[in-house]
């Protein structure tokens, strides 16, 4: 570990220490430049570190899925499969269609891959990943430039197969609400881990939730007296209050309610941790 790597003058990677949790998903969070990629490439051994080492104990080789396909646009879903599976030496004949029913790819398996959507395309991809039975899948943003319905499908077909297969899966992602349930959570900005743990920790550590009061405009100042412990900032008709907990917020309503229009409460989110982390918003 204390991995580091750095082209010519720039440090990419930048003593990092991760420890990757059998049998569970890791995310790797980041905006892009973070080096999330570099950082894979030197887990998976495709980039020698400038220094540290990487420790993992392991049979068979990692499934590896880039945001670029090695797959041919003019073959089936089938063919390409196939012709993969030939490349190692052990995989069982049974193989190509255990993924097929396992990925969801049986009404595109006989379409040719350049035709497929781009969230089929992932499917197949991961599939291919798959096929060697790896213990451990490394993916690299492989839920980048999918609409948020496909995101959501590949997101939940990662889970399963971590949850009824075992998988070890590393993943990285630029989009903080995809990580929000992940139990194992590297926030990454230039070259550094800034924070980890769970999602649900890193946003109790960092995340502030909101609790938006309306207030009719002659009951503003009586409702912003009772806020004496409570920082909060006025947009029109609305005080938007930061309680530092769900209790303080109870209390807050409370005392409001007899000048309150409406309400709003908005849990803390990955993406509120992430700006008090780094002082910017991820988009
Ligand atoms: P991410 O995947 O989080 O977007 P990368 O790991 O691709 O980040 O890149 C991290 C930083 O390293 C970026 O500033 C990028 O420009 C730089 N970088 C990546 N690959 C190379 C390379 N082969 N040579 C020089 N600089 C690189
Ligand atoms: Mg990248």
């Amino acid at each position: 570990m204390h991995l580091t790597k750095v082209y010519k003058q720039h440090v990419a990677v930048n003593d990092i220490n991760l420890k990757i949790k059998a049998g569970r998903m890791t995310a790797i969070l980041g905006p892009n430049g973070a080096g999330k990629s570099t950082l894979i490439k030197l887990l998976i051994g495709q980039l020698t570190p400038t220094a540290g080492t990487v420790e993992m104990n392991r049979t068979r080789q990692p499934g590896v899925v880039f945001q670029g396909s090695v797959l041919d646009d003019a073959l089936t879903v089938e063919e390409n499969l196939r012709l993969r599976a030939q490349q190692y030496r052990d995989v069982p004949k049974q193989r190509v269609a255990e993924l097929r029913v396992q990925l969801g790819l049986t009404s595109f398996f006989h379409q040719r891959y350049g035709t497929l959507s781009e969230g089929q395309k992932r499917r197949v991809d991961i599939a291919r990943a798959l096929l060697n039975h790896p213990e451990i899948l490394f993916l690299d943003e492989p839920t980048t430039g999918l609409d948020i319905q496909t995101r959501t499908v590949i997101w939940q077909l990662l889970h399963d197969l971590q949850q009824r297969e075992g998988l070890t899966i590393v993943l990285t992602t630029h989009y903080l609400d995809e990580a929000d349930t992940a139990d194992n959570v590297y926030i990454m900005t230039n070259g550094r881990v800034c924070s980890h743990g769970s999602a649900a920790e890193i946003k109790q550590r960092y995340g502030r939730p909101q609790l938006v009061l309306t207030v009719a405009p002659n009951a503003q100042p009586t409702v912003l007296a009772t806020l004496v412990q409570t920082e909060f900032h006025v947009t029109g008709n609305q005080v938007i209050c930061l309680p530092t907990d769900m209790a303080s917020a109870i209390q807050i309503l409370t005392i409001c309610q007899p000048n309150l229009l409406d309400f709003e409460y908005r849990p803390s989110s990955l993406n509120d941790a992430f700006m008090a982390l780094t002082g910017k918003e991820l988009t």
